[in-house]
């Protein structure tokens, strides 16, 4: 079947799912059609009609996780995206660049849902419904397993801002414990959102 969201390309279901399942472990395969099927569900949940992007979004979320380092900076100059870029890893880029990657490969210029794909990783201080949604659901989807993911799966069906600030709080607590660089708009996402945890009095 094609997907009938119009996002600028038809897909066919089945030739997306090869292309993925060739790009991709067979581990982050799983992962993406879990997070394609929470998607979905939270898409049915708080009334975003466009199921089928809401789909799709997460099929090709990690579109570009595998990539090499060289393609990633290769595409950052090509785009002429910003040079600051070329100081993070395919931790921010799979995102923020690999949407580039999605755009050749698959021929998709629909907006929003580049846009979800774009900042699934860092979130942003404006997000519409399917960044939302997929943001969360790439957090929660079933085999997602560290500690504080059932609260997580609870606040995405009662109140999904909070799940967006309950999910941003402990990716930054995450990476300040290991110690690592949190990228710029991560921290802005958190600002944004830290008090839709607090004014529902949850941590
Ligand atoms: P995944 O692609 O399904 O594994 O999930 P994400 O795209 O949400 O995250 C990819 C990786 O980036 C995870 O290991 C996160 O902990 C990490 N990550 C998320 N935000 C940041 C950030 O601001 N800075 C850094 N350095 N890593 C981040
Ligand atoms: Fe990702
Ligand atoms: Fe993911």
């Amino acid at each position: 079947m094609v997907f009938e969201a119009n996002i600028g390309a038809p897909i066919n279901r089945d030739d997306l799912l090869e292309k993925l399942s060739a790009n991709l472990s067979e581990k982050r395969f799983l992962h993406v059609q879990n997070v394609a099927a929470t998607a979905k569900k939270l898409a049915e949940h708080w009334g975003y009609l466009a199921v089928e992007k809401a789909e799709l979004a997460g099929l090709l979320h990690d579109y570009a996780k595998e990539e090499t380092d060289e393609t990633f900076k290769d595409l950052i100059h090509k785009y002429k995206l910003d040079p600051a870029l070329l100081e993070w890893n395919n931790n921010i880029w799979h995102g923020v660049v690999g949407i580039y990657k999605i755009q050749e490969d698959f021929g998709i210029t629909d907006p929003e849902l580049l846009r979800a794909i774009e900042i699934h990783t860092i979130g942003s201080s404006e997000m519409g419904l399917l960044d939302k949604i997929l943001y969360v659901a790439d957090y929660i989807e079933d085999s997602r397993s560290f500690e504080g993911v059932e609260t997580a799966r609870s606040l995405a069906y009662e109140d999904l801002d909070a799940a967006v600030a309950y999910e941003t709080l402990h990716t930054v607590l995450f990476l300040a414990q290991k110690q690592v660089q949190i990228y710029p708009q991560t921290i802005i996402t958190y600002n944004a959102y830290v008090d839709k945890l607090r004014t529902k009095n949850r941590s």
